[in-house]
């Protein structure tokens, strides 16, 4: 029997339609930024792995680490303990957050990291006897699979299941271009209420809700709104975070500094599952008292894993080094040049660039959301070209991982001119 043919007795996959999945590819061998079939097919991952990975597959230097991390130590539990991949990270993570944000909680993937902030933001409020409770967020935003982070998302066919029991949460426009005046209209009226906690959502870049973009200098404003009114602001840097955008963070952008950050996806270069949340001084202390229900109590098994630390630590060796900061550079000004020859394409609805992130909005006759079936017949164009690609509905994007060279992204551009004219 095939690994696919065992896969399907055993195996249920992630977001995967179970009536129309076609057979699942198996990977045998991860290179840079290619992946390798049992057939022997490169592929070349230009989704990075759902947005994951950062200097390539089975990077030797991060491999190493892990591996002389395996047999020093390899799990503790991290209440009563510490160890120091952990301390270190947190250290390193610090350096690259704004002087604001003070310590770092970890767990286990980008919705923990999400769960955690807004269990943070909520006990704040209550530690301090206030009865704040309402989340104001981003419509068309996502934050992750868990109840916490579905409730604070957009309500779509991702939720529908569970709609009904989600908690409510205000939901204003992202600040896309021509709406700036109605998001901060409705933020204003939002902050206004007696019963606002926090305010949550993923700077510059709506990721699952299609690469949708908008303004730092918005940004700043909602920011500076919600300290105005001593709102709790939570940047869900989950996607963005760890060179995405072309800078470390993308609130590296804005002035204004939020209060707690999410991180997850890159940060241990897509080797290991890792999340962190990190907070002011401010907010953790609230947490410091002689009354024990003022504790925050919420922690998982692996939180702080030594293995996904000591990958962290090495990936950050290889993020802060010059040759990197100008790979990122390099992709980003190729995607400048790409936006600019196809976003006047005619089926071209809109071309959005940020950093090492490309996204071209499609024409399609059926409405535009993530159930198009042109997804489906994107993902067959380039796989066929030994790409991989996977479309939010008709938004066509490439988020490959650092390691690119040139001459992937021309394979790319000609790839989407191809395309295009295939359309
Ligand atoms: C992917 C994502 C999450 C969820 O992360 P998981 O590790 O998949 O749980 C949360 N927020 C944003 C912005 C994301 O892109």
């Amino acid at each position: 029997m095939s690994i696919a043919e065992r896969d399907k007795k055993v195996i249920w996959h992630p977001f995967t339609h179970l009536k129309q999945a076609k057979e699942p590819i198996h990977i045998v061998k991860g290179e840079g930024v290619y992946l390798i079939d049992d057939k022997g097919n490169k592929y070349i991952d230009a989704f990075s792995s759902w947005w994951v990975n950062l200097h390539g597959h089975a990077n030797k230097y991060i491999a190493d680490k892990i591996h002389e991390q395996a047999l020093q130590l390899e799990q503790v539990a991290f209440s009563n303990f510490t160890h120091t991949q952990a301390v270190t990270l947190a250290e390193r993570l610090l350096k690259h957050l704004p002087p604001n944000q003070a310590k770092v909680f970890f767990s286990d993937n980008g919705s923990t990291s999400v769960e955690v902030a807004i269990k943070m933001a909520l006990q704040y409020h209550r530690n301090k006897g206030d009865k704040k409770t309402k989340i104001i967020a981003l419509e068309n935003g996502y934050h992750g699979d868990t109840f916490g982070g579905m409730s604070v998302a957009a309500r779509n066919v991702f939720t529908e299941a569970f709609n009904p029991l989600l908690f409510e949460v205000i939901h204003i426009p992202a600040p896309t271009k021509g709406r700036e005046d109605q998001t901060l209209t409705q933020l204003e009226i939002a902050l206004e209420r007696d019963d606002i906690c926090a305010f949550l959502f993923e700077p510059l870049v709506q990721g699952a809700g299609g690469m949708v973009m908008y303004e730092p200098a918005m940004l700043d404003i909602m920011i500076a709104l919600c300290k105005k009114m001593k709102c709790i602001t939570i940047a869900d840097e989950v996607m963005t975070g760890f060179g995405r955008t072309g800078k470390f963070f993308a609130t590296n952008y804005v002035t204004q500094k939020p209060d707690i950050f999410c991180m997850s996806k890159g940060i241990t270069g897509g080797f290991m599952p890792l999340g962190a949340t990190s907070c002011t001084q401010h907010i953790y202390e609230a947490f410091i008292s002689d009354d024990k229900s003022n504790t925050f109590y919420h922690g998982h098994s692996y939180t702080a894993n030594p293995l996904a630390c000591a990958a962290a630590n090495a990936s950050l060796d290889l993020l802060e080094k010059e040759e990197c900061h100008n790979h990122v550079q390099m992709i980003s000004a190729y995607f400048a040049q790409m936006k600019t020859r196809f976003e006047k394409h005619a089926k071209v609805i809109d071309c959005r660039h940020i950093g090492t992130i490309l996204a071209l909005e499609l024409k399609t006759d059926e409405a535009t959301s993530y159930l198009n079936p042109i997804t489906e017949r994107l993902t067959e164009f380039y796989l066929k070209r030994n790409i991989i690609v996977r479309p939010l509905g008709n938004v066509l994007y490439f988020i490959p991982p650092y390691c690119i060279t040139n001459i992937e992204l021309m394979l790319l551009e000609s790839t989407t001119a191809d395309l295009l004219e295939s359309l």
